[in-house]
């Protein structure tokens, strides 16, 4: 690990070294119950791999955003939450609210949600 993997929360997670309530154990893809659930189902997905937010990995074209994504729809549909509809939220950047530099996608469900978001 890199001097910023080894402060990076989510890399200690990805390597077993803080605990988690992990959903998904892949081989590029993890995924494990947000720790403050702001949803009845929420669920970030993250990869092994460190990128601090989703244009950064988008730019390195190695196909793990659509696997992020293609991984959260796959638990929306065993959670239940496929049908009724969820959310897929990347916050990128501070003012977006992203408060974790490692690339994650909350997958939020099982409620009704509202638009405009906060
Ligand atoms: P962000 O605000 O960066 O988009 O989302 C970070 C998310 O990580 C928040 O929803 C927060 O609750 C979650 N989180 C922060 N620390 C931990 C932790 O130690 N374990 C888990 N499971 N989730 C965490
Ligand atoms: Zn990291």
């Amino acid at each position: 690990m890199t001097t910023a993997e080894s402060d990076c929360l989510f890399c200690k997670i990805a390597a077993g070294q803080v605990p988690a309530e992990i959903v998904r154990d892949g081989e590029r893809v993890l995924a494990f119950r947000d720790i403050n659930p702001q949803a009845p189902t929420h669920i970030l997905v993250i990869p092994r791999e460190h990128h601090p937010d989703v244009a950064s990995a988008a730019r390195a074209e190695t196909g793990l955003v659509d696997e992020i994504v293609a991984e959260a729809h796959a638990l929306a549909e065993e959670e239940g939450i496929a049908g009724t509809g969820y959310r897929l939220v990347f916050n990128t950047g501070s003012g977006a609210g992203q408060t974790v530099f490692h690339l994650h996608c909350h997958l939020l469900g099982g409620r009704g949600m509202e638009w405009p978001p906060g």
